[in-house]
Order: structure tokens, then sequence, then C-alpha cells
């Protein structure tokens, strides 16, 4: 049986927050959007609240599993659930590691906070590909250069604003798109408000033009490259900006800022096409490396489905189907019912059913495949970090002594 979506199209990311920027409200957002996206751009108006109400209570919308599936424009994005602890836990530690890239939200009145500091500080040491969200921009006091500075200033980031906001506070309404070079203003603060995609108009034709400019100098100072294209013409193409940025993100020079109010559900679908455009995809990370049972060799596998299969177990929970197993598969494939062997334990399970969970439902799956993050029933003895594996080829993904890390990309 082949892939149902490439490698390419996986999105397995986590967002991460100072409390109180926004990551409930931006999450739940993320997670109506993915929901009902065939409904974005028509209006509802009139029936319109009890539909949203009837809508949030069937999907009971929060995230309440440490792995969310959710789907946006031919993409599969899984949310994995980042602990919002200040302390270098172990937890927040192998949640990073689970993931292949970030949202780090800011709120646009406070900016980078103390916490933000610790998160972005872990992301670095575990090289976490990010983009960057400023939220709240409805906020007195809002100022998106403030929060790029802040940026640069606290965190040593190369911040590049790919937006612009459009009316600010209370008159917040929409945003520049610098990279596709328009302007998306919504009509209302609903969750399903209209929004029109139209050309700058001439009251932001300059300040959009200048900071477009700022946006192609900054990718081309950033990447060498590009630098030899700006140069030669003066500006660069739509494509070969998509790919600076996809680029500079992926080699962890430089961060794409956005802008929005999650609140005011402005901002969270261009949120979601950033991620698809710039966040890496398993494929991205190339390989995982692992160890042998006495640590006296690493072992490499490719994130490929033909590689023997390996995955990390990275969190226990418990719901009405009893005892789930939250896995990350780096390589290889496994189907329900197929026997695994779990390294740390020395012993061999047989695995019972695995499940896609979904912001309001869980999907069985037959089969899963490297990239994929699913829960799993039948465990008998699995503790989180253990590596589960094709027993014929074992490798330990994680010290037993963890924290150390052991999982590197390349
Ligand atoms: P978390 O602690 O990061 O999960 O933050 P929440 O999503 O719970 O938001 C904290 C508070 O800020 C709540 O009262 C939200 O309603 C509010 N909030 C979230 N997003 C926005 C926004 O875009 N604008 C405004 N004005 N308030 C927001």
């Amino acid at each position: 049986m082949s892939r149902e979506l490439s490698l390419e199209k996986y999105r397995n990311i986590g967002i991460m927050a100072h409390i109180d920027a926004g990551k409930t409200t931006t999450t739940e957002r993320i997670l109506y959007y993915t929901g009902v996206s065939h409904k974005i751009g028509e209006v509802h108006y009139g029936t319109a609240t009890m539909d949203w109400m009837e809508d949030e209570q069937e999907r009971g919308i929060t995230i309440t599993s440490a792995a969310t599936t959710c789907s946006w424009k031919e993409h599969r994005i899984n949310i994995i659930d980042t602990p919002g602890h200040v302390d270098f836990t172990a937890e927040v530690e192998r949640s990073l590691r689970v993931l292949d890239g970030a949202i780090a939200i800011f709120d646009a009145v406070s900016g980078v906070e103390a916490q933000s500091e610790t998160v972005w500080r872990q992301a670095d040491k575990y090289r976490v590909p990010r983009i960057a969200y400023v939220n709240k921009m409805d906020r007195a006091g809002a100022d998106f250069e403030r929060v790029m500075a802040m940026m640069v200033e606290r965190l040593g980031a190369k911040p590049v604003a790919i937006q612009l906001p459009v009316g600010i506070e209370e008159q917040f309404t929409g945003v520049i798109d610098l990279v596709e070079d328009q302007m998306v203003i919504w009509d209302g603060d609903d969750k399903d408000a209209k929004f029109e995609v139209t050309p700058i108009s001439d009251e932001y034709r300059e300040a959009a033009a200048e900071a477009r400019e700022h946006m192609m100098e900054t990718l081309a100072e950033l990447d060498e490259s590009l630098l030899e294209d700006y140069l030669e013409n003066g500006e660069l193409t739509k494509d070969q900006i998509y790919a600076g940025l996809r680029k500079i993100t992926l080699e962890l020079k430089g961060c794409p800022v956005l802008c929005g109010s999650s609140f005011k559900n402005k901002g969270v679908q261009s949120l979601l096409d950033a991620v698809a455009h710039y966040l890496p995809s398993p494929a991205d990370i190339g390989t995982v490396t692992g160890h042998n049972l006495d640590y006296s060799e690493s072992v490499v596998r490719k994130v490929a489905d033909d590689e023997p299969f390996s995955a990390l177990v990275f969190k226990i929970a418990s719901n009405q189907y009893g005892d789930l197993a939250y896995i990350r598969v780096y390589s290889g494939t496994l189907k329900s019912n197929e026997k695994v062997y779990n390294v740390a334990k020395e012993r061999s399970e047989r695995i019972g059913h695995f499940f896609q969970m979904h912001a309001n439902k869980q999907t069985e799956v037959k089969e899963v495949r490297a990239g994929d993050i699913v829960a799993v029933t039948g465990f008998k003895n699995v503790v989180t970090g253990d590596t589960i594996c094709d027993p014929a080829a074992p490798l330990l993904l994680e010290r037993m002594d963890f924290p150390n890390p052991v999982i590197h990309v390349a």
C-alpha cells in the first residue's frame, strides 16, 4: 500500500507561547478553520451564531489530546501539545524533540516576555525551525514593530516581517501580505466573516513597498544565492521569496513574522498558510540518529518508509479506550496488531490499534508510516521515552538517563 499523502505534505508542529499570549485561542481557531475550511469566505449572517455554537459544542473544540491531527490545503498538520512549563522538564524537551517546527506566539502589547525567552532557547537547542505570530493586534498599545525589535534584542533572532498590519488596535482589520503583494481585509470579527483579497490601497502603497523592499534585503543578507539574484535584478520573484523564506527558516537563520488577532478571528488562516509554506516536513529533517543498546555506536536512519521501523513514545494518556501511547514514527511502516520490540524493556509486544486524534473525534488507521504521529492502544509495558522498533533492527532513540539529548536532526 502506498502513502495516501506524501511525506512532504506533513507538518509536525508545536505552538509555543508565554502564558496569556493566546496559545489556547489560536489553537482553537486553527482547529475551527481546519475543521470547517469549506465555509471560509462564505457569510452566514442570521443563523450564524447558532451554527457556531452548535459546531463548537459538538466539536468540543479545545485540544485535549497530546497530539491533534488536522488538515489545511492538502497538508496534514499534527499539532503536538507543548507543555508551557518554564522549567527544563523532560516533558518539554521530549515534546520539542518529536516536532519538526513551531509557531512562536507573542502578545502584540507585551512582546517578548521572560517565559518566551526560555522556550525560544529550548527550541534553539533542539534546532526547531520557527515562524512567529504577533497576536492581539487589536489590543490598545499593540505594536508590531516593537515586538520585532524585541525579538532581535532579547532572543537574538532574525525576524523577517512577511506581513504588515492594516489598522491598529480597535481599527485592526487585516494585513498586507508582503510576499503576495496584496491586502487581506476582514469584514467583521466573526469566525466565518468574509474577507477580501485586494490590491494594496493607495494609503498603504508606500509603506508596503518599503516593507517589501526591506523583506527582500533581509532575505538577501541571510542567503548568498538570493543576494546574487537580488543584486542582479534589483528584486526577487515571488517564487524566490517563498523558497528563500523557507530556506532561512529551515536553516534557522531567520524567522518569518506574521500578525493577527486570534480573538477577533483575523490572521489565523494566513498563519496556517505560513505553516504549510515555511515549516519543514519530516522529509526535510532527513535522518534520525539513535544508539545501539550499550551506546557504543550510533545508528542513523533515514526518515523513510523503506527503512526498518522506529518510533518514540512521547506521552502516555488514558481515555475511554483505555491507555493510549502517543508515538512519533521516525522510519519504516507498521500495521495494527503487528509485533514491535521495546529496546529498553528488552521485550516484544503486540500492539493493538492506531488512532489519529482530531479535535472532535478519533479515526482508526490500519498502518503508520515515517512521519506519522498517532495514539496506539494495546501496549502492556511502555513508558514515555521508550523506543519501539523492528526486532531485527533495534536502536534507542532516547537515552535511558534522559534528559541528555540523543536525537540529532540533519
Ligand atoms: P494562553 O494562556 O496563551 O493559552 O492564552 P489564551 O488563548 O487563553 O488567551 C489569554 C487571554 O487573551 C484570553 O482572555 C483571550 O480571550 C485573550 N486573547 C487571545 N487572543 C486575543 C487577541 O487576539 N486579542 C485580544 N484582545 N485578546 C485575546
